[in-house]
């Protein structure tokens, strides 16, 4: 990367090609405590904006999606700049339950029927593949964020009952996922649950979000990537050879490509439909390691909304759901006692042993998609710019794909699923 002198940042000249991209709501990410953020660990060193850049790739965003796309770019040899408002490691990332699932939001069985088996299976085994990349990237790197292989219990609910986890278990199994279906009293052996049955699955992970972010940050930062905020990139003008970036600094930045891995933040620059943002609220318990379900396995049903669970290291049962419409921060921020206590009496009655009284609760902006599905790719109408819309219950499974597919799209290579998770 090379520093340019200092002159207006704004690319004023090219104003009939710029994009402004200020949030088209002004959202606050995220409130309270989340239980990773309790260790008070420092975020990864950045600093300001003080002169123009020039620079392979600019990646807008300090979070997770910010740090996979990164370090996939450094992997290819480019030289990376990165810009954050608020700081690395400071949005949604830190809020995340960080549930490293294979299990797409929607199941197998109605995906298939909204956009084709085929297609279906491809989503789905990609998400798969997502979650092994990200455990052999962090053994890799030999970071330490507390990762652990686990199975998944999908138990039954009003979306799926005990026969659609039937047939939704037989449709894995055909394209070859580690998924079967249990009965009751194996369910029961496995989590203390008692329920008719299960889908268990193995493939999955769990992870402490924060750690895993500011260890991809360190990282990437000591293989050369450059850290700055607070900056605010505040427009984007696609020229013919470079796209320049205007910030709230005043400097600009002339990048090859520039990556979107603004998180919930949405803009005017990217609005695929069938993309919302909703609240959604969690809470970590205090650590009980002797009261745990015997497999620690990571627990979701197949409700909307879904109540979902998983244990920390130190023993905390970590739990989330009960999403709701985003109406604005303020009214999210003053639900989380009456949101929590629901949570917290719904965990009660799935896992009697444990106590569920919250040490820690949280609330955050949450985005979903019709289909489950992220939206990775190329911006339409904007050359050379490329967006992470991690959007759904997997969005860190989907942040690691997406390193896959932009870091290729900025190489010139194609990608098998780019048909699936296109912006278009
Ligand atoms: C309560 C909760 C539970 C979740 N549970 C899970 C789970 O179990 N499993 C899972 O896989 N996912 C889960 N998710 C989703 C997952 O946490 C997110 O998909 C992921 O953290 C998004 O990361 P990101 O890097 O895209 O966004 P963020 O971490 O929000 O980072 C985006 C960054 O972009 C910056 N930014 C935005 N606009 C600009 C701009 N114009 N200029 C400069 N900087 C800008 C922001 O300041 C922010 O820091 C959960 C999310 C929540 C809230």
């Amino acid at each position: 990367m090379a520093a340019v002198p200092p002159r207006a940042g704004r690319a004023k000249s090219n104003r009939a090609a710029l994009h402004a991209i200020d949030a088209i709501v002004p959202l606050k990410l995220r409130t309270g405590v989340p239980v990773w953020l309790a260790d008070g660990a420092r975020a990864p060193a950045s600093t300001a904006l003080v002169a123009n850049l020039k620079v392979d790739v600019a990646v807008i965003g300090g979070g997770i999606s910010g740090a996979l796309v990164t370090d996939a770019l450094l992997q290819a040899g480019l030289s990376v700049a990165v810009f954050d408002r608020i700081g690395f490691v400071r949005g949604s990332t830190p809020a995340s339950t960080a549930m490293l699932q294979f299990e797409i939001d929607q199941p197998l069985t109605t995906l298939g029927q909204r956009i084709g088996t085929a297609r279906a299976a491809r989503a789905w085994w990609r998400s798969a593949s997502g979650v092994a990349r990200l455990q052999a990237r962090i053994a890799d790197l030999g970071l330490r964020c507390d990762f652990r292989e686990r199975h998944t219990a999908y138990l039954p609910g009003t979306v799926l009952d005990l026969a659609g986890l039937r047939r939704e278990a037989a449709a894995r199994e055909r394209i070859g996922l580690r998924s079967v279906l249990i009965d009751r009293a194996a369910l029961l052996g496995l989590t203390g649950i008692d329920k008719p049955g299960a889908i268990w699955s193995a493939g999955s992970a769990e992870v402490d979000p924060a750690k895993l972010a500011r260890g991809l940050w360190r990282s990437a930062a000591k293989r050369g990537a450059m850290l700055h905020a607070p900056v605010e990139v505040i427009d984007i003008a696609p020229g013919k050879r470079r796209v320049t970036l205007g910030t709230d600094t005043g400097h600009g930045i002339s990048a090859g490509s520039v990556v979107l891995a603004t998180g919930y933040a949405l803009t005017k620059l990217l609005k695929p439909p069938g993309y919302r943002i909703i609240s959604t609220w969690a809470m970590a318990t205090a650590p009980q390691p002797d009261a745990l379900w015997p497999s620690r396995c990571l627990i979701w049903e197949a409700s909307d909304p879904y109540l979902y669970c998983r244990t920390m290291r130190d023993g905390r049962v970590v739990a989330g759901g009960e999403d709701a419409a985003f109406e604005d921060d303020a009214k999210r921020d003053a639900l989380i006692p009456a949101k929590v206590a629901r949570i917290g009496r719904k965990l009660q009655r799935l896992l009697p042993m444990i106590d569920t009284a919250a040490d820690f609760a949280w609330a955050g902006c949450f985005g979903e998609s019709s289909t489950g599905l992220p939206a990775i790719g190329a911006v339409p109408g904007a050359p050379r710019c490329y967006a992470v819309m991690g959007f759904g219950g997997n969005g860190i499974t989907f942040s690691a794909i997406a390193a896959e597919m932009v870091q290729r799209a900025i190489l010139g290579l194609p990608d098998p699923d780019a048909d699936l998770f296109g912006l278009g």
